[in-house]
């Protein structure tokens, strides 16, 4: 019997359940993560377990046994995904995508990689050079990427603090010849020292002992379990072979060390003068700047404001001085990734390729993005991401009903209706003009006068108060589970999160002063400069209002979205089973909440309301032909429609087919497994 059909493992696809219910679900993704199996279907979709322990399942023979196979010849695996995309792609010239989310942790960046090193392994065959370059440069930009998107946060050593959207170019003959990457909404709390060699640090101004620096204390752990030496090596090397400049490299290292130098400025009063208490490091940080030491402390200590025709220099008190010092690391941190980002897609982007001459080119995409987040206390990054969620499960849904119903309309098929929730409404809450949650963040961030996020919350219950999906204490005085002045709650489709407002102004306004954009756009390192181009303008000339944060993600979620619209997608689903990295724990509780906000059981429904596949009538019988006596070698019926009803009915699974025009519809994929055998014991 076939491994995916040995009960000794669970089903291989959930699609397979007796009963479409939590509990089953859940036992059957425990048996297979105790036995080893981490990987399960739900039809087309992977769903992925953290065995946090290495599998000996990812090497090159594998990659061979998985190599042009069909998803249900072999056990579930990533591979098997990553092959369905390629194919998809070579033989019938489809866009494709992969989209791989979970929760932090949950393995979604580790199956990224497995995914690009499957593309890798069975590409270029012909091992022409310029592919063999063009993979390399690939590879090593995730590697660089990763080593500055990264932070180490108590839930993950290795947490990618943002979502990463990566396509691949392909040739007509489907080999690789470039990239683009995206990102989306760092997260530039967090900023850790790599692990530079003494010469470096000393010439940064970097002592080797990282509890000195303020900011990674800070940001909670030290890193430690990171070999940091071997890091930053690699990610060196990488940087150079991609093809930054030595100059580069360099400034992106002195802006690292400005960061964690910024982190250790303290700030004063003598009289009604705000000053800096360790003008030492100012003296640093000129340096690493290329600028001017009364530049950095003017910067940091006062704000050019203009009030009608007049220009005057503000002094910042102590807490607002620390509160721009705060915001110029965060700013900086982001810009640098930013512009690594658009560095590395410089140097990726397809080159020399006529499609013309060479037909078109064809793309897959990979995005590696969080799934849901509930933590305890849920700000305005929870908020981005489930709001991003939703936009991805609309998607989804989408996508898998629409092609759904258009086959069935195209092949005759009477199209029966699924009963799931349809989360438009939770996407509109969020997103919609004038009256959806960012465009009252918007409005409230915009008021003259008093701009606080109580006054947002207040927005959102006068203009929400009769949503479905919305409710604030004020709304339901009794609620003990919000808080009056601070809290409101979703009901997203995942479940209902209550967000506190407590940031959420701050952190949608760009905080950034001008005097800094100033500053850093006047230093006399180029590479620095033009980083900073805003900093041209003077302080008359800035009047029009950056756009906010919120907006900012909004058309970032929604040109995504339109980009994987047009692509074939397909899924990865990763879940973490505990906390604690271990590879023999599974947490029943913690694994059922994924499950939920996932919305796999959701999904397990929709694949199970459809037809788990579909083939052409010649297609089916060339494969299956042997299996019956009325199709071997070769049959004598009207059609080739007429003689896989024959077949099909001869086997005995007439009841779980639908006989289209031109393809044949089969509804469970336990009927293929079946089909499959029977072959593999005639040839
Ligand atoms: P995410 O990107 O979802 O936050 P990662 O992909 O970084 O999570 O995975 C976190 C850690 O879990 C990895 O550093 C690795 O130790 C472990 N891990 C994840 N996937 C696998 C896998 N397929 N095999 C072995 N270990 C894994
Ligand atoms: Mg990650």
């Amino acid at each position: 019997m076939a491994e995916h059909e040995s009960l000794e493992y669970g089903k291989a696809d959930f699609v397979l359940l007796d009963n479409v219910s939590m509990e089953e679900f859940m036992g059957n993704l425990k048996l297979r993560f105790e036995k080893g199996r981490i990987y399960t279907y739900i039809g087309e979709v992977v769903v992925s377990v953290n065995p946090y322990r290495a599998m000996n399942i990812y090497g090159r023979d594998t990659v061979e046994q998985y190599k042009g196979r069909e998803l249900y010849e072999r056990p579930p695996h990533l591979f098997a995904i990553a092959d369905a995309a390629y194919k998809a792609m070579k033989r019938r010239n489809k866009d494709t995508c992969i989209v791989i989310s979970g929760e932090s942790g949950a393995g979604k960046t580790e199956a990224s990689k497995y995914i690009m090193q499957y593309i890798a392994a069975i590409t270029n065959p012909n091992q022409r050079a310029e592919v063999e370059r063009v993979k390399n440069m690939l590879l090593k930009s995730n590697c660089v990427l990763e080593a500055f998107g990264n932070a180490k946060t108590n839930r993950n050593d290795n947490s990618s603090r943002f979502g990463k959207y990566m396509d691949i170019n392909f040739d007509f003959k489907g080999d690789p010849i470039g990239g683009h990457i995206s990102n989306y909404l760092l997260e530039k709390v967090q900023t850790c020292q790599k692990g530079a060699p003494e010469s470096l640090l000393r010439s940064l101004h970097i002592q080797k002992d990282p509890t000195a620096y303020t900011f990674i204390k800070v940001g909670g752990q030290i890193k430690s379990s990171i070999n940091d030496n071997a890091d930053f090596k690699a990610v060196a090397d990488a940087m150079k072979v991609i093809g930054f400049t030595a100059d580069e490299i360099q400034t992106v290292y002195k802006i690292l060390a400005t960061i964690l130098h910024l982190g250790n400025l303290t700030f004063g009063v003598d009289g009604d003068v705000t000053l800096i208490e360790n003008t030492k490091l100012v003296s640093v940080i000129k340096d690493l700047l290329s600028t001017k030491e009364e530049n950095v402390e003017k910067a940091l200590l006062y704000r050019t404001v203009a009030t009608g025709r007049d220009v005057i220099e503000k002094q910042h008190t102590t807490q607002e001085a620390s509160y721009g010092r705060d915001a110029l690391a965060k700013a900086m941190y982001e810009r640098l990734f930013c512009w690594i980002v658009g560095r590395i897609n410089d140097i990726i982007e397809v080159k020399n390729y006529d499609a013309r001459v060479h037909g078109k080119n064809t793309v897959i995409g990979v995005l590696d993005i969080y799934g849901f987040e509930i933590f305890q206390n849920n700000s305005f990054e929870q908020f981005c991401i489930n709001y991003c969620n939703e936009k991805l499960q609309q998607l989804f849904i989408q996508l898998v009903l629409k092609q759904e119903q258009e086959e069935y309309q195209r092949e005759g098929i009477p199209w029966k209706h699924i009963d799931y929730f349809n989360n438009q409404i939770i996407v509109d809450l969020v997103e919609q003009q004038h009256k959806g949650i960012f465009s009252v963040l918007d409005e409230a961030c915009m008021n003259v006068g008093k701009v606080t996020d109580e006054v947002f919350l207040q927005g959102l219950n006068g203009k929400l108060a009769k949503h479905a999906h919305y409710t604030s204490r004020k709304l339901s005085p009794t609620d003990k589970s919000l808080e009056f002045d601070r809290d409101f709650r979703i009901r997203h489709y995942a479940g209902d999160v209550v967000y506190s407002v407590v940031g959420f102004i701050d952190k949608n306004k760009d905080t950034l002063f001008q005097d800094f954009k100033r500053l850093l756009y006047n230093s006399s390192n180029p590479v620095l400069k033009g980083m900073w181009p805003e900093g041209k303008l003077s302080i008359t000339e800035v009047t029009k209002r950056p756009l906010t944060a919120a907006t900012l993600f909004k058309n970032s979620m929604i040109s995504l979205v339109e980009n994987l619209a047009c692509k074939e997608p397909y899924y990865v689903r990763c879940i973490k089973p505990n906390d604690v990295k271990s590879p023999l724990l599974f947490e029943q509780e913690r694994c059922r909440h994924q499950v939920e906000y996932l919305g796999l059981l959701e999904n397990v429904r929709v694949r199970r309301a459809g037809f788990a596949n579909r083939q052409t009538y010649p297609r089916f019988l060339q494969r299956y032909k042997m299996i019956s006596e009325f199709t071997w070698p070769n049959h004598d019926m009207p059609s080739d429609k007429d003689a896989v009803k024959k077949l099909l009915k001869g086997c005995g699974f007439d009841h779980d087919v639908a006989y289209g025009k031109t393809k044949v519809f089969i509804r469970t994929p336990r009927t293929l497994f079946s089909l499959e055998e029977q072959r593999a014991e005639m040839v």
